[in-house]
């Protein structure tokens, strides 16, 4: 196992009192404040080379910092190790005799996913074990302020002649059970996380494909739901598509073609938007919106299973304004773009397959979500026709691997992108990290 010290935690009575110390007396320079409300907790980072102090004081009685200075006074609380890959750090040191306080990992700040040590297995400190929110972000890879730390927005890859740019519209959450259909929670969990309301972290990653013309596949969740909604499916949109659009330098008038996997909000929820009068209208004012004539008939006549999915407002608008165009087959959209329909997931769900120059890359949507689905039987209690999803995954896995394709994993919390490697009968996934800057 590879570790690097990220941070050492100290807790304190006072923060500002602490300030006095670390700011003034030694002349650190002290970042931006984070609170950490679900642990009670206000924290500071101060910046020591690759690593940081992070100030740690308890804003309520109930906070473990208020009881660990209750009991020991001030000091050294936790420190905490950077790991790659957080599973197997902690399968190891299970299988070496370690007593864990977690043992599988949970959700930290900013995406990244944490564990701790128990104290008696570590001589007498708190270890906590980080893995990181995968992902190109700044070429600044240490723990740092809020700011910095935010997920990366925009990922960038080459295939042949087009360029592709993975942006993130930022984070919901569904429910973890519906999220893997039969698999059951045991397994699921290890890979996914439930939060305390048995939901998993979900990203959302509308591709923009550049070469002839610019296009841009699914748009996320946008941002016309109520708070009800966001409370419900967890949403975090601190960064949403327009700052991710911001930092690739595309504006919403650069983008030719709009085109949908399918329907459901959280691929065409940014498809429309509302206006300062109120009124819903596109929010790609020169695009063309490319959908599939029978998703189109499935989501303007939804019916009891999957009306929750459905929201006319986020493509009902584009008919009205004259800009949809619908297909009715499997075809190319732009050169070296072209849609296949999967089916399974919705009946007229389709992926994008992008060829250039004898490279091939895949934005497969919701045929497989997240690098979790990958497993055969792992299809989503969603999927309206599962055992098309898995005709369908089977045949994509296939090729994927015997044609070296990119695929791109739209839900992933973590990997935007990888190859599939069949090794030994068994496939793995080897992610790959696109480019931050242009
Ligand atoms: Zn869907
Ligand atoms: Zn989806």
């Amino acid at each position: 196992m590879k570790a690097t010290l990220d941070h050492v935690g100290i807790a304190v009575r006072d923060i500002e009192e602490a300030l006095a110390f670390y700011r003034d007396r030694l002349g650190l320079e002290i970042e931006a404040p984070e609170d950490v409300t679900s642990q009670r907790v206000r924290a500071r980072f101060v910046p020591v080379g690759d690593s940081s102090l992070e100030l740690l004081e308890a804003t309520g009685p109930e906070s473990p910092i208020a009881k660990y200075v209750e009991k020991r006074g001030p000091g050294l609380h936790h420190l905490t190790l950077q790991v790659d890959n957080i599973h197997d750090a902690l399968a190891q040191l299970k299988a070496r005799g370690a007593k864990l306080i977690d043992e599988q990992p949970r959700a930290g700040a900013e995406g990244a996913l944490v564990a701790f040590i128990h104290p008696s297995s570590a001589h007498g400190v708190l270890i906590e074990l980080k893995q990181r929110e995968a992902g190109p972000s700044s070429s600044d890879s240490r723990r740092t302020t809020v700011v910095d730390a935010r997920p990366a927005t925009v990922s960038r890859y080459t295939i042949g002649d087009l360029e592709l740019i993975s942006l993130s519209d930022g984070f919901f959450r569904l429910d973890g059970g519906s999220m893997f259909g039969v698999v059951p929670k045991p397994l699921w969990e290890a890979r996914a996380p439930a939060d305390s309301r048995n939901r998993i972290r979900l990203a959302m990653r509308p591709l923009v494909v550049r070469g002839a013309r610019t296009m841009i596949i699914d748009a996320g969740l946008g941002d016309k739901q109520n708070e009800k909604f966001r409370d419900i499916y967890g949403v975090d949109r601190a960064t949403s598509l327009d700052h991710a659009l911001a930092e690739a330098g595309i504006t919403p008038d650069d983008i030719d073609i709009v085109l949908a996997t399918h329907l459901h909000f959280d691929h065409a929820g940014g498809f429309t938007m509302r206006d300062a009068s109120g009124r819903i209208r596109p929010r790609f004012p020169r695009a063309q919106y490319v959908v599939r004539r029978g998703e189109w008939e499935d989501a303007t006549h939804p019916h009891e299973r999957n009306r929750a999915s459905y929201l006319l407002d986020n493509y009902v608008p584009l008919a009205e304004a004259g800009v949809l165009q619908l297909v009715d087959d499997d075809q190319t959209i732009m050169p070296g773009v072209k849609v296949l329909r999967t089916g399974g997931h919705t009946q007229h769900h389709q992926m994008v397959v992008i060829e250039s120059a004898g490279k091939t890359a895949a934005f497969v949507a919701d045929l497989i979500p997240t690098t979790a689905h990958l497993g055969e039987a792992w299809i989503m209690g969603f999927d309206l026709y599962p055992i098309d999803t898995l005709a369908a995954k089977k045949a994509f896995l296939k090729d994927a691997v015997d044609r070296e394709i990119l695929v791109f994993f739209e839900h992933d919390p973590v990997t935007v992108a990888g190859y599939i490697k069949a090794q030994g009968g068994k496939r793995t996934l080897v992610p790959v990290e696109g480019a931050s800057r242009g």
